[in-house]
């Protein structure tokens, strides 16, 4: 996976901290992460090293416990592959991915340079774990609120992430954009999409209501659903953008692509369910 994170410094420590000699943890899908599960590490200091020690010895767990790390000078720490269904959060461990702030935040703050670099680092993994659509605190998972864990408000976290998220897409992506045509029973709507990477990304909301869908947006977890469907959206300047053809799936429509005009066109007709 590529992780060069601009604004961010990241050391891959994988191959280098403390493993349990025998032990291994379980391994699972990208498309398996649902979320980012956020820590502190419930200590004044400490690094990656002194953790994954305390894990493999102390604790008898396969390795450190943590995906990353994130010092409080911003820098990141690479500790196991996203695929390694490491323990942090018991049961949720098989979908989250743990991300862990150095610091104990019951006395102490987190550093604005720590709270940039985990925004920085979330907003990488999502476009690299389309799957991992959300982000909560280790107690907002099932079974966990009695521990205040990463004991700093993650309401304040999501809003000032989402802020930030979007202005880092659409800083961005907008300069890589190339304009597409939409087309909807033979008339052009006045909206475009654009290509991405090869992808047509269409805005939710006109589409959808162009074509009489049901457009929902679930604000906690900033997820958009259109006839109840769940999309790969991605959001631009507040605005969703959905693959072309998984808004089409969900509106029930056929698509052709016109590569000539860079057009998609979308009409109802003869839709296998
Ligand atoms: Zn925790």
């Amino acid at each position: 996976m590529n992780m060069t994170i601009q604004g961010a410094r990241v050391v891959d420590v994988r191959s280098s901290l403390p493993r349990h000699k025998t032990l291994k943890y379980g391994r699972r899908k990208l498309t398996d992460i649902r979320s980012a599960a956020v820590h502190h590490s419930a200590t004044l200091s400490g690094s990656p090293e002194a953790f994954a020690r305390y894990h493999v010895n102390t604790n008898g767990w396969p390795g450190i416990a943590y995906h990353y790390v994130i010092q409080k000078d911003g820098v990141i720490y690479w500790c196991n592959d996203p695929e390694a269904i490491s323990y942090h959060v018991g049961n949720s461990n098989r979908h989250a991915l743990g991300i862990c702030l150095v610091g104990d935040f019951r006395t102490q703050k987190p550093t604005p340079e720590q709270l940039d670099a985990a925004n920085r680092l979330i907003q990488h993994l999502q476009v690299q774990i389309p799957s991992m659509k959300q982000v909560f605190g280790h107690q907002e998972y099932p079974g966990y609120a009695w521990k205040n864990c990463p004991a700093f408000p993650m309401g304040t976290f999501r809003t000032n992430y989402s802020q930030f998220l979007q202005k880092a897409v659409s800083k961005v992506d907008k300069p890589k954009q190339v304009p597409v045509a939409i087309s909807l029973n033979g008339s052009l709507l006045s909206v475009t999409g654009f290509l991405q990477d090869g992808v047509s990304m269409l805005p939710v909301r006109a589409v959808a209501n162009a074509a009489g869908g049901k457009v929902e947006w679930i604000e906690q977890t900033k997820d958009v659903r259109v006839n109840g469907k769940d999309l790969n959206e991605k959001l631009i300047s507040g605005s969703a953008y959905a693959p072309a053809r998984e808004l089409a799936a969900a509106l029930c429509l056929q698509i052709e692509w016109d590569q000539a005009t860079k057009t998609v066109r979308m009409m109802k007709g003869s839709v296998s369910k």
